[in-house]
């Protein structure tokens, strides 16, 4: 049986009495693009340090193609780290930060060259290998740091939030680049990031987390669609998912679910059976979580249930291709993304159509899926 090219097992890290990492597993195979996503403070480069050996983990479990290295030296890993600080080395040039690592393994000097310059070319700056640091861009050092991890082929690259110290143009620009590299080289990526576009648009699997806990693992595809729970749904996707109040009514025709807050005219969306689970509810409360997209201007195309509610645009926010309004339904504040090419202003009222296949349903109380 084949091992999986990483795996984490029950791994926690404490300092005295905080607990950094709590109870964390998972596992890659080769080629996978693992983006681990959560915000600032939530373990994230904690946990990259632990599987570069930079860190030593209070308990649990690594291992790399079946062999465990919890506590091997970062030089008998075979992995190659990029850091946010790219930790360029002043005094040398390009060509000899990038072959730093080939010359400490002792590897013969022609050998070296060859690599050099093959890197250099894979990242477009074969005229800049006799600079130094201080002579270059961002943007520049960027790729330099990508390509004294490249230079070494190991059997996983660590980056730790890489792009943050680049203007958000150039952030794009290289975020498509290690996206073709990665499809390119075929290797096998763990990349930490706070930003969620980031995670959604480069990774093949995403870890959510929070204080130092696994949220959800999954495709970005069901993080986005199916979220576990309401952090994960209000953290990814921008403009955010919208989470409102409802309560679920049983009537002679079944179950119905009503948009409401206090002191305003509920919404019941009808014609609609919502899922089994809801009906278990003790408090008959539910939490729906509606992305922007959901709300819009125009009727859905497919044959998915819609229906249609004149709101008040509070707000309108043009955007190009897209046109944001914060419109008031059922007397709470939320997102609608409508068409770009809409001619309408803050004060407006306007029918909103929601797709009524793409609500999630939370619990209010343990705030996890139903
Ligand atoms: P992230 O990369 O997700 O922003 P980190 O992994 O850097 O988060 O940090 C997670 C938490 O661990 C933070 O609260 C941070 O203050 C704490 N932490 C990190 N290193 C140490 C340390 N050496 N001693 C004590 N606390 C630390
Ligand atoms: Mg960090």
């Amino acid at each position: 049986m084949s091992h999986p090219i990483l795996s984490v097992e029950s791994l926690c890290k404490n300092y005295g009495d905080l607990k950094i990492l709590r109870d964390i597993n998972f596992a890659i195979e080769p080629g996978d693009f693992l983006v681990l996503v959560g915000p600032s403070g939530c373990g994230k480069s904690t946990l990259l340090s632990c599987i570069g050996g930079l860190t030593e983990p209070t308990s649990g479990q690594i291992a790399i193609d079946g062999a465990d290295i919890t506590h091997a030296d970062p030089s008998k890993r075979d992995i190659a780290m990029v850091f946010q600080s790219y930790a360029l080395f002043p005094n040398m040039d390009v060509a000899h930060n990038i072959g730093f690592g080939l010359e400490v393994r002792k590897v013969p000097q022609e050998e070296r060259t060859d690599k050099i310059n093959e890197v250099a070319e894979l990242l477009k700056i074969t005229q800049l290998l006799d600079r130094f640091p201080a002579q270059l861009s961002g943007g520049q050092r960027q790729r330099v740091a990508m390509g004294r991890a490249l230079v070494r082929d190991p059997k996983l690259f660590l980056f730790d939030e890489p792009l943050s110290n680049l203007d958000a143009k150039l952030r794009v620009t290289m975020r498509t680049e290690i996206k073709r590299l990665h499809e390119r080289l075929g290797a096998t990526m763990i990349y930490v990031t706070h930003d969620q576009i980031e995670a959604m648009t480069l990774a093949t699997k995403i870890l959510v987390m929070k204080d130092g806990i696994i949220q959800q693992a999954g495709t970005p595809k069901q993080i986005y669609n199916q979220p576990a729970n309401m952090f994960v749904a209000g953290f990814m996707g921008a403009p955010s998912m919208n989470l409102c109040h409802a309560d679920i009514m049983l009537t002679e025709e079944g179950a119905q679910i009503a948009i409401s807050r206090q002191n305003s005219e509920p919404i019941i969306l009808t014609d609609y059976a919502p899922p089994e689970g809801l009906l278990r509810l003790d408090n008959k409360q539910v939490i729906i979580g509606l992305r922007p997209e959901a709300l819009t201007d125009r009727a859905p195309e497919t044959d998915a249930p819609a229906q249609m509610t004149e709101c008040l645009l509070d707000v309108v926010e043009p955007a190009g291709s897209d046109t944001f309004a914060q419109i008031v339904m059922a007397g709470a504040e939320v997102t609608a993304r409508l068409h770009g090419d809409i001619d309408v202003r803050s004060g407006n009222r306007l029918p909103i159509y929601f797709d009524l296949s793409k609500i999630s349903y939370f619990d209010p109380d343990t705030e996890q899926r139903i």
